[in-house]
C-alpha cells in the first residue's frame, strides 16, 4: 500500500472522514489541517485567534501559517502520512514539494473525492459546525474552485491522481478506495 497519500475535495465531499478511517487502519498519521486549524481557535492561541475570522468567513488561512502547523507535524515523524485539507492553492503545492525534498520524501497518490454542489452543500447543512452556513458554504465552494481545484491538473499532469466518487454511503466509498490503493 502507498504511505504518503493527499486527500484533495471540496468543502463536504468526505475527505476527513474516509481520511480518519483509512489512516487508522494502515497506521498512517492523518494531517488534517482544518482540524489542527479548528485546535487551535478552541485553544485560543495566538495562531488561532488569527485563524479564526478568516475560518468564519470561508477563506483561507495564510500559506505561512498553515505551512508551518504541516512542517513542524511532518518533521516529527518518520512514518507514513495522508494529509487532508493541505494544499489548498498552488503556492501551498510548491511549499509542500520544497519541504518533501528536504525531507527526502514524495507525494504517491492523490485522491480527489468528487461530489456534485447539490450533495455537498446538503451535507454541509447537516453537519452544523461554525462555519456551516449557507452564506459561508457558498463562499467555501468559491474558494474552492478559484484556489483548489487548480491542483487537480496540476497533480493529473505529474501522473499521481486518482479519482474517487465521493456519492453512496461511508461504507461502499471505503470500499472503493481501498481498490484504488491495492497497487
Ligand atoms: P472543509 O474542507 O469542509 O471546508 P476543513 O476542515 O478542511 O473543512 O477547513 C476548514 C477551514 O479551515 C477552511 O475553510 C479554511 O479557512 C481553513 N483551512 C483548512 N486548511 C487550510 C489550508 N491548507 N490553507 C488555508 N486555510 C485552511
Amino acid at each position: 500500500m502507498k504511505q504518503r497519500l493527499l486527500f484533495l475535495g471540496p468543502p463536504g465531499a468526505g475527505k476527513g472522514t474516509q481520511a480518519q478511517r483509512l489512516a487508522a487502519s494502515e497506521g498512517l498519521l492523518h494531517l488534517s489541517t482544518g482540524d489542527l486549524l479548528r485546535a487551535e481557535v478552541q485553544a485560543a492561541t495566538p495562531l488561532g485567534q488569527e485563524a479564526e475570522a478568516v475560518m468564519a468567513r470561508g477563506e483561507l488561512v495564510s500559506d505561512a501559517l498553515v505551512l508551518a502547523i504541516v512542517r513542524s507535524r511532518l518533521e516529527q515523524h518518520s512514518g507514513g502520512w495522508l494529509l487532508d485539507g493541505f494544499p489548498r492553492n498552488l503556492a501551498q503545492a510548491e511549499a509542500l514539494d520544497g519541504l518533501l525534498s528536504s525531507l527526502n520524501q514524495r507525494i504517491e497518490r492523490v485522491i480527489l473525492l468528487e461530489l456534485d454542489d447539490a450533495v455537498l452543500i446538503q451535507r454541509l447543512l447537516g453537519r452544523g459546525r461554525a462555519d456551516d452556513n449557507a452564506e459561508v458554504i457558498a463562499n467555501r465552494l468559491v474558494v474552492y474552485r478559484q484556489q483548489t481545484a487548480p491542483l487537480v491538473d496540476h497533480y493529473e499532469a505529474l501522473g499521481l491522481l486518482s479519482r474517487l466518487d465521493g456519492a453512496g454511503s461511508i461504507e461502499a466509498i471505503e470500499a472503493r478506495l481501498a481498490a484504488l490503493l491495492v497497487d
